[in-house]
């Protein structure tokens, strides 16, 4: 560790984790660490947080404790680091007593520059006495959104952060880090852990390297099957809501030959742990999950997060598709959206807190904020406007309303007239007596022979088969736009049931023309912003087998020895010797050492 104190931050740069250049916001969190100034960095998934407390906590004289809620992750973050040349070290509930003692012996002879700790940690007579009589240099609390009961994962042992930092005979600069932040969390951070005057850097919360998109599959499964078809051996998440659906998902997937695994709550820890592993360790390129997969996953080669059904809201949703691209190479979100999903979500807010003994005006008041958020993230999967811009927004951020990657940026739309065919709905609506559901409806319409409809004689009324002529696909389109527009209306029930409501009676007594975009066939030829540099496939496949067994053999994840960004790099650099494989992004010293030759060889023989 010797001249580490002397080095610029531009040299810890390349010679401990690879890069030439910062990203978005690090360089200024750094400096301001540096000087000594408290600092709050609210940056999305992916924009390279840990490294804005990792380089300074090479240049500062003492250790740095990262306070982080995540234990599962310590291992991966620590492991990361070593692998990069830096000491650090974990200390947390996984230890045994006798290794945590040896941890702690390591630190005081200066063994570590980074120490990971779970926030109860700090509450430990003999952590605080250790923390006493070293030189803390820097406390950083990761996700700090915890310290909020405003946040969405409020830890009350963040609350104790503190007191700690407050019994250290010298008081070390403090740096906090989240990927959500409201203003309300954003001040609970500041006021709970007593920040001074903190730097505060908000870069916003854009993914550029995500393309959105959202499918409305008649069925999803098959959906699935021609996305993988495409998408073949790249990894990726599928998310669905309920267990049982992983269940049978996750059952398809292996029956049709797919390399899966699955995580939910239902599942032994046991399980739990060795399916997460397999994932994150490539033995497995498919993971089938709920939505208890992931808080914290730091697997950076996720390159498309499937839903399968639609979350109850736009916070999970971003969340969740955000684990996608953390490496900054281009990476799909894709939402299959069904009716029923809205319906199952409404269900689930009718039975949030049933047994809770939450005032019921306030339990009514959260139910309230619940169903508005649904609302939101049903408007997202129907809105056909830029898919970014309307997730950005609902953010708070400022953003175009064309990012030209999203599946809407790549769409053509035309506007049609559906004044007669919203005529004909809402008259059907109003025959059948307002007593049945959508299928029903369109059913009627459309003049089914189907059984339900014969046996409550519907191919009676006077609607019966007047929409025989067009798709089912279009006239329920049509439905859901009116009901979207509030020409309809459906029941809160477990089986929701079509309404009119009074504009509906208006536009059958004014008249009133409706017009609706809808997608053309075309697709609308978009120039990528940026051209992607030409890959070559067949030596990243290579490369990605290398790394596949030199992680088996090391028993680490695979990112721990390269990211997928970085292997894209070495094809399109193909580096010849040591100091090109230098020039690789995410190639520093330590890897250069460990790795060097055996990728040099692999380019080497394929070219
Ligand atoms: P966050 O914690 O904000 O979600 P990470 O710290 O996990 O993000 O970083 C995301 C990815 O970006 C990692 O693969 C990391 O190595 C990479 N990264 C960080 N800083 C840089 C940089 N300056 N240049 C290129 N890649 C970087
Ligand atoms: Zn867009």
């Amino acid at each position: 560790m010797m001249g580490v104190y002397e080095m610029q931050k531009e040299e810890i740069l390349k010679q401990y984790f690879g890069y030439t250049t910062f990203l978005e916001g690090q360089e200024k969190l750094i400096d301001n660490i540096l000087s000594g100034r408290d600092v709050i960095g609210i940056m999305p998934t992916g924009a390279g947080k840990s490294l804005c407390y990792q380089a300074p906590a090479l240049m500062l004289e003492g250790i740095t404790l990262v306070v982080s809620p995540l234990i599962s992750l310590m291992k991966d973050q620590v492991q990361a680091l070593v692998a990069n040349g830096v000491p650090a070290a974990y200390i947390n509930s996984t230890l045994t007593y006798k290794q945590t003692i040896k941890v702690i012996q390591n630190a005081k002879n200066g063994r570590y520059k980074i120490i990971y700790a779970a926030p109860e940690r700090l509450d430990i007579a003999e952590f605080l006495e250790f923390a006493q009589n070293e030189h803390l240099a820097m406390v950083t609390v990761d996700e700090a959104h915890c310290i909020s009961q405003w946040g969405q994962n409020f830890r009350p042992s963040y609350l104790k952060i503190n007191s700690f930092i407050e019994k250290l005979p010298q008081r070390p600069v403090i740096s906090a880090f989240t990927a959500t932040a409201t203003s309300e969390v954003k001040e609970d951070i500041i006021k709970i852990l007593k920040l001074k005057t903190p730097f505060v850097m908000a870069t916003g919360f854009n993914r550029e390297n995500l393309y959105f998109e959202v499918q409305k599959p008649i069925d999803k499964y098959s959906a699935v099957i021609k996305y993988l078809a495409n998408n073949a051996d790249k990894s990726g998440i599928i998310y669905c809501s309920t267990r049982k659906t992983v269940e049978q998902v996750c059952d398809n997937l292996t029956r049709d030959h797919y390399s899966v695994t699955r995580y939910h709550a239902g599942l032994s820890e046991e399980e739990r742990t060795k399916n997460q592993d397999d994932f994150l360790y490539d033995r497995k390129t498919i993971m089938v999950a709920t939505n208890a997969f992931g808080m914290g996953i730091d697997k950076s080669n996720v390159s498309f997060v499937l839903h399968y059904n639609m979350p109850k809201n736009i916070e999970s949703y971003y969340q969740e598709a955000g684990r996608a691209g953390r490496d900054g190479t281009p990476a799909e979100c894709i939402l299959l959206y069904g009716g029923q999903d809205v319906i199952t979500n409404q269900f689930l807010i009718s039975i949030t807190n049933e047994n809770n003994d939450l005032d019921p005006e306030i339990l009514e008041q959260v139910k309230e904020k619940d169903r508005e958020r649904l609302k939101q993230m049903t408007c997202y999967c129907h809105s056909l406007d830029c898919l970014r811009a309307y997730i950005l927004n609902y953010f708070g951020d400022r953003a175009a309303n064309f990012c030209g990657n999203c599946s809407n940026c790549h769409t053509n739309f035309e506007e049609i007239d559906i004044t007669e065919a919203a005529q004909k709905i809402i008259s059907c609506v109003f025959r059948l007596g307002e007593r049945y559901g959508i299928k029903m409806v369109i059913d009627t319409l459309r003049g089914s022979k189907a059984e339900k409809v014969l046996k409550f004689d519907l191919d009676q009324i006077k609607t019966y088969g007047l929409m025989a002529q067009m798709k089912e696909k279009r006239v329920r389109e049509i439905v859901n736009y009116l009901v979207l527009n509030e020409y309809l209306a459906l029941t809160n029930s477990e089986f929701p049931v079509v309404k009119l409501t009074p504009k509906a009676r208006d536009m059958l007594l004014n008249g009133e023309n409706l017009t609706m975009k809808i997608a053309k066939e075309d697709k609308r030829e978009i120039k990528p912003a940026k051209p992607k540099a030409a890959v070559n496939n067949d030596l990243f496949n290579v490369l990605r087998e290398l790394r596949y067994s030199l992680a088996q053999e090391k028993k680490v994840p695979a990112f721990v020895i390269f990211s997928d960004a970085t292997l894209m790099d070495m094809c399109s650099k193909m580096p010849a010797n040591d100091l090109e494989f230098l020039e690789v992004s995410g190639v520093g010293k330590m890897k250069l050492k460990e790795y060097g030759k055996e990728f040099l060889e692999a380019i080497n023989n394929f070219t």
